[in-house]
């Protein structure tokens, strides 16, 4: 099932995605807060739209949802300003970075990748795009995550370490950015772990709307 912007269907490229990006989300992890945005992929084979289910690994015990504001890029980006970074974000959308954070603890004590607790099958949760051109200040946005009509995230993009500006232009002088690419931009606190029949409800600042359940 592709992800839409305005009705068309996008080919999603790359999956970057930026770690501890929110104060209070570093310290309910017990994380320090990096001098610049750390930053991880997914494989594209991770992507999940919306209305398929959430299949947990097996190999996991402890998988955590992180609601995140998340970017299409529309056009490439190579060393680009801050200033001029957000002429190539095409679209906003709300997604969910899914976190085997077992595995994530394990390979962290011994100094390894995280690839296996990040990238597993529909560890990437997108919902559709809402276009560039109809958020007026992508510093300003809103979301939230329910599970099970319960409230449990809520983000501010206010909040951000570093803003989406300086994360396209971070990440357009070190990789380069191509069109396609998504980037999950960091989750806030409240994040907690998955059961069997949960069903997640997410909103973007009241425009997108987007929800999964989870497979028994
Ligand atoms: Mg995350």
């Amino acid at each position: 099932m592709p992800i839409f912007l305005a009705g068309q269907p996008q080919r999603v490229n790359s999956i970057f995605c930026i770690g501890r990006n929110y104060a209070a989300h570093a310290a309910e992890l017990g994380n320090a807060i990096e001098a610049e945005p750390v930053v991880f992929l997914k494989p594209n084979s991770a992507l999940l739209a919306e209305g398929l289910p959430i299949v947990l690994p097996d190999y996991s015990h402890d998988v955590h949802y992180e609601c995140e504001l998340v970017l299409l890029i529309g056009q490439d980006a190579d060393d680009v300003s801050a200033a001029g970074a957000m002429a190539h974000v095409a679209g906003y959308a709300i997604g969910l970075d899914l976190t085997a954070r077992d595995v994530q603890s394990e390979v962290k004590a011994k100094g390894l990748p995280w690839t296996k607790a990040k990238g597993f099958r529909g560890a990437a949760c997108v919902s559709g795009f809402v276009a560039a051109n109809l958020v007026s200040d992508a510093t300003q946005l809103t979301f939230s995550l329910m599970v099970n009509g319960e409230p449990r995230q809520r983000g501010e993009s206010a909040l951000m370490l570093f803003p989406v500006a300086e994360i396209v232009s971070y990440l357009s002088r070190i990789y380069g950015l191509r069109a396609g690419d998504v980037i999950f931009t960091g989750t806030p606190e409240g994040v907690g772990a998955l059961q069997g029949g949960d069903v997640l409800a997410l909103d973007l600042h009241g425009m997108v709307q987007a929800s999964w359940v989870v497979a028994r």
